[in-house]
């Protein structure tokens, strides 16, 4: 698999951008189905992975995992699961490879079916780094349209995020 720098930033199919907090390039994201949803997120100018502090357009959102409703065994309950869309992923903070969760499925009471009623964030990445040795950042996918859409108000939001950091 090639996990190659993204630099086309003024083409349309981008779903948005990031913008490094250590540099303030703007950095291109496009989604891809699979399970490397932004393939990877390292600064195109200083290398730095995307983290918290970086300001996402509405694609992505990090998020603290915790807000999801914690369920044993590192899971959490969602609701409305389409098996290999999940929206919910992870940033390796080593190599910035970005990691789709994965639905998890528990069998019904009845009918002896089973259904997707958890996601699992990954525990480990490609590149050897585990979840428990630093601390990942999580994220919600969510929409491009307003990144399409109305691309300036994205570029005031970001510089506006700048202003208060
Ligand atoms: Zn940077
Ligand atoms: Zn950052
Ligand atoms: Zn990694």
């Amino acid at each position: 698999m090639q996990f190659g720098q993204i630099t086309k930033i003024n083409s349309d199919d981008t779903d948005g951008a990031w913008y490094c907090h250590r540099c303030t390039r703007e950095n291109a994201v496009i989604h891809y189905l699979g399970a490397h949803p932004f393939v990877q997120m390292r600064c195109g100018q200083c290398n730095h992975v995307a983290c918290t502090d970086c300001y996402m357009t509405s694609i992505l959102t990090p998020i603290n995992p915790d807000i999801l409703g914690p369920a044993p065994g590192n899971k959490y309950r969602i609701a409305d699961i389409v098996p290999g869309h999940e929206s919910y992923g992870s940033i390796c903070p080593n190599c910035g490879i970005t990691h789709r969760a994965q639905a998890v499925w528990t069998r019904a009471h009845f009918w002896n079916s089973k259904k997707p009623t958890h996601i699992q964030f990954q525990e480990d990445c490609e590149c050897g780094m585990s979840e428990d040795e630093r601390q990942w950042t999580y994220f919600h996918i969510g929409s491009n349209k307003k990144w399409r859409l109305q691309r300036e108000q994205c570029y005031m939001e970001a510089v506006e995020h700048r202003i208060k950091k």
